[in-house]
């Protein structure tokens, strides 16, 4: 059809019409009620379903506008790390197929740390890229969330971290594994310089990433049916040998049994965020820096925030007063460890 197209395409375009006006994407279906959304309506409603309220994915620079107020953020550069170390080819070349998603994406790698307001208090928000090779943790996202609490303890701000992630990053073998152990430590510098250390757990959030940084939050928000766990499902059955229910691994079923805090939707989060903030961190920044303050303060938001669900779900205040109690435990102001790790 080339002689057509190259020699006669204007006349007969005029006979059979641009068919190329329409874009084929102007309706996207629903995965979860299968009802016909409007794509620009869907995009105006935050990628959230008007049928059925389910989440759907979003991109990372659009969920950083979501939860900052005004949705204004300044981002921060990741730091430098080797690529490649370990020489890894699968089917490709690590090296490549990293270069080849940098260029796709537009980003370094799978986190973006970016910094501004929430419910007029300052936050550090560390993103998961979800779209960067599935959001996979390697040297590059741990040494990020390094820098992500430097920067929190540095300009006395909150730490929220939102994973979205398969996991360690197979191709940094090892190395990546040790991000594990050296984000826990950076987190930890937060909690001991009296700082909230809050994490929002988006679908996906699984492997080493939800066996590290990711549970061990003052606070966890869910957002709804996120798939939040560390091995898959059919992976889980089969070697407990048992069916699991349906809603197993979803943020409601966390929340109900202890893992998840709250479970808030997209629309409500920088609110929702914005009023524990101000609750924690209120009484930080007019008293003393460090310990004797904190714990008081945390105390009481974890209290307040667990009250507004409380009649609903009674259990949730247990993991609050767990995580509570164990921030008491902790010995005020240290930051060197992060110093230490990086
Ligand atoms: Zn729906």
């Amino acid at each position: 059809m080339n002689w057509l197209s190259n020699f006669i395409r204007p006349s007969i375009r005029s006979l059979v019409g641009e068919k190329k006006d329409v874009p084929d994407n102007l309706w996207q279906k629903c995965s979860a009620c299968e009802g016909m959304l409007f794509h620009k309506e869907l995009k105006s409603n935050d990628n959230v379903c008007y049928h059925c309220g389910h989440h759907m994915a979003i991109p990372v620079s659009k969920r950083l506008e979501i939860l900052f107020d005004e949705g204004a953020y300044q981002t921060t550069s990741l730091p430098k790390v080797p690529h490649d170390p370990l020489k890894f080819k699968d089917r490709k070349k690590y090296a490549e197929r990293l270069k080849e998603t940098r260029q796709k994406t537009g980003s370094d790698d799978a986190l973006i740390i970016a910094k501004g307001k929430i419910g007029g208090q300052n936050a550090v928000v560390a993103a998961f890229n979800f779209a960067f090779m599935g959001g996979s943790m390697g040297t590059a996202v741990g040494e990020g969330i390094v820098r992500a609490a430097e920067e929190a303890v540095k300009t006395r701000s909150a730490l929220i971290v939102v994973p979205s992630s398969g996991g360690a990053r197979m191709q940094e073998g090892m190395l990546s594994l040790m991000q594990m152990p050296r984000t826990i430590i950076a987190v930890d510098s937060v909690k001991e310089a009296g700082l909230p250390y809050i994490v929002l757990l988006v679908n996906p959030t699984t492997g080493g990433v939800s066996a590290s940084f990711a549970m061990v939050g003052d606070i966890h928000i869910a957002e709804p049916g996120a798939m939040i766990g560390f091995a898959g499902r059919r992976v889980i059955e089969e070697t407990v040998r048992e069916t699991l229910p349906d809603d197993f691994q979803t943020a409601e079923y966390l929340l109900e049994h202890g893992m998840v805090d709250m479970v808030v939707p997209r629309a409500e989060l920088n609110a929702k965020i914005g009023t524990i903030l101000d609750l924690l961190m209120n009484k930080t920044s007019s008293g003393p820096k460090g310990g004797g303050s904190k714990v008081k303060s945390k105390d009481a938001g974890a209290k307040s925030t667990a009250k507004k669900d409380g009649p609903k779900k009674g259990k949730k205040v247990g993991p609050v007063s767990i995580k509570s109690a164990d921030s008491v435990t902790k010995k005020p102001a240290n930051s060197q460890k992060v110093a230490k790790a990086s």
